[in-house]
């Protein structure tokens, strides 16, 4: 290959390679991003579990009054049955007792219930504060990780900079800014040309453009405008003579 194409396909890798490490760059603070939604979101599993268990707590309280309400009730109601002249009043007096010794049951397997819910409430609350400490260190890590990737994407580049104005020292101008032109407006400015193909848009050379192209030119691919070249070392091997 003739030294200035060399140079243009040296030129192109080099381009190719900033741009991957700026969109690598640019993903970082996504991966950090998506490590502190989780980290948030099992802060929030944590705080939910936690308001249940004070919920059950406080409604715990209130039973426990309640029910003490109605034993009260039922033993000053029982007193009265000393007094009572009539067989109604006896009755009336019953019921009221029945009655208020009904809820306070009816209260404490209420508060049974609500003892077996803090029960799993307790469970889902350690796994909560597990997977909170978890994703903590997590986040750290993937800060980090970033931080170290970032420097590390800095230096490159800043090889790859300095590779790039070597180069571009060495190209002839005008092929420069046709280059440039191409790598603007297309992504990249050459294309190889490979069994009689575009490499880039996949279209035919003429015949012609092809025996020219394995001279050693560099042409322009009619179909996508890119400069076409040819590299021998890509070039198939020619079939071995069969023995
Ligand atoms: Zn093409």
């Amino acid at each position: 290959m003739q030294p200035h194409i060399q140079n243009l396909v040296k030129l192109q890798a080099v381009d190719l390679e900033r741009a991957r490490l700026t969109a690598a760059a640019r993903a970082l603070p996504a991966e950090i991003a998506k490590a502190h939604a989780e980290l948030a979101a099992a802060q929030r599993q944590a705080a939910e579990a936690s308001a249940a268990l004070s919920h059950e707590e406080s409604l715990r309280t209130r039973l426990d009054r309640e029910v003490a309400g109605h034993r009260q009730k039922a033993a000053r109601v029982r007193v009265q049955l000393d007094t009572v002249t009539t067989p109604a009043q006896a009755e009336a007096i019953e019921h009221e007792i029945r009655f208020s010794e009904a809820e306070a049951e009816r209260l404490e397997s209420e508060e049974f219930a609500s003892l077996e819910r803090t029960e799993a409430q307790e469970g889902a609350l350690a796994t909560a504060r597990a997977a909170v400490e978890a994703l903590a260190v997590a986040l750290d890590k993937t800060r980090e990780c970033a931080a170290l990737r970032q420097k590390e994407f800095s230096r490159e580049q800043a090889v790859l900079a300095t590779e790039r104005e070597t180069l571009r020292q060495l190209i002839e101008p005008e092929w420069l800014t046709r280059f440039d032109r191409l790598s603007g407006s297309r992504g990249t400015g050459l294309a190889r040309a490979q069994n009689q193909q575009c490499t880039s848009c996949q279209m035919g050379v003429r015949p012609q453009t092809w025996n020219q192209l394995r001279e050693g030119e560099l042409l322009t691919c009619d179909s996508c405008g890119r400069l076409l070249y040819w590299d021998p070392a890509m070039a198939p091997a020619p079939p071995t003579a069969k023995s």
